[in-house]
């Protein structure tokens, strides 16, 4: 562990556990018609195969898109963390805590590709790019209120300050860690609501950085699952 602060731009998300096909949602749907035998089925058709999840998708059969599970590993700012975790149902997380051990000095600092300025009203704004000097203040700001506030969190656990009580010197830019475990139907609710994306027929407006996280899920879940993504792009990005 390093007492000196860093810095970064970058979020982390490793798909660290899986258990997640397209043929998990095959064989759950199919129980419906052919019962035990539904396991078969799968290998038939796959072109009714690829028809019957659009069908699902299209027509809001949510449950069979449940039988499947992803664990990702996520690190990210705490502001990320306090809009992921707003994420209810289909969701299982543990994040590393400030009460049983020290944090470490990792800082965002948006890159040079974060557009800094907000146009429009509440729930419709347009983000532009920011000027070089815009950009040289945020960092300069930013990185000297990290330091200060690393350093005072420091000062107080040095005192003998319990680690619960000086966190509370630490910003919201500072990252975490978690594992977040999810279903594809818990996925697709969430990457609705956390990317922007011209095939939404419901247009959503996230914050950039929750949306960086999520584009790293969604590209490996399609990885696992290409025909229900492509089924859930097909149908607006709604979740089922
Ligand atoms: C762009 C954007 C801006 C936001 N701004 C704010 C903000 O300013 N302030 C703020 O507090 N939050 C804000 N949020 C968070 C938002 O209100 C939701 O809490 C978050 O998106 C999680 O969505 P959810 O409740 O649908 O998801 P989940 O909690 O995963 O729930 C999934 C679905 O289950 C059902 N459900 C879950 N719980 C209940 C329940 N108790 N009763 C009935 N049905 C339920 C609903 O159908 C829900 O859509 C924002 C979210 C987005 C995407």
């Amino acid at each position: 562990m390093t007492d000196t602060p860093s810095f970064r731009s970058d979020m982390t998300v490793e798909l660290i556990k899986h258990s997640a096909s397209d043929t998990d949602v095959l064989w759950a749907a199919r129980v419906s018609t052919a019962g035990e035998q539904s396991l078969d089925e799968l290998s038939k058709d796959p072109e009714r195969s690829r028809g019957l999840l659009n069908f699902l998708m299209r027509d809001r059969h949510g449950s069979p898109f449940e039988h499947n599970s992803m664990t990702f590993f996520i690190s990210a700012p705490i502001f990320v963390f306090r809009e992921f975790h707003r994420h209810r149902v289909g969701w299982s997380y543990n994040e590393e805590s400030g009460r049983y051990r020290q944090l470490e000095p990792v800082f965002y600092l948006p890159g040079e590709d974060r557009k800094l300025v907000q146009q429009g009203r509440p729930g419709k704004y347009e983000f532009v790019p920011g000027t070089p000097e815009q950009h040289a203040l945020v960092a300069k700001t930013m990185e000297e209120s990290y330091r200060q506030s690393y350093a005072a969190y420091q000062e107080m656990l040095a005192a003998g300050v319990a680690r619960e009580v000086a966190r509370a010197a630490l910003p919201v830019g500072l990252y975490s860690s978690m594992y977040a475990t999810c279903n594809a139907r818990s996925l697709m609710h969430f990457l609705g609501l956390r990317t922007k994306d011209e095939r939404s027929q419901v247009p959503s407006f996230p914050q950039r950085e929750i949306e960086m996280v999520a584009e790293l899920m969604e590209r490996a879940w399609a990885e696992l699952m290409p025909l229900t993504h492509a089924a859930f792009n097909a149908n607006g990005r709604v979740a089922p």
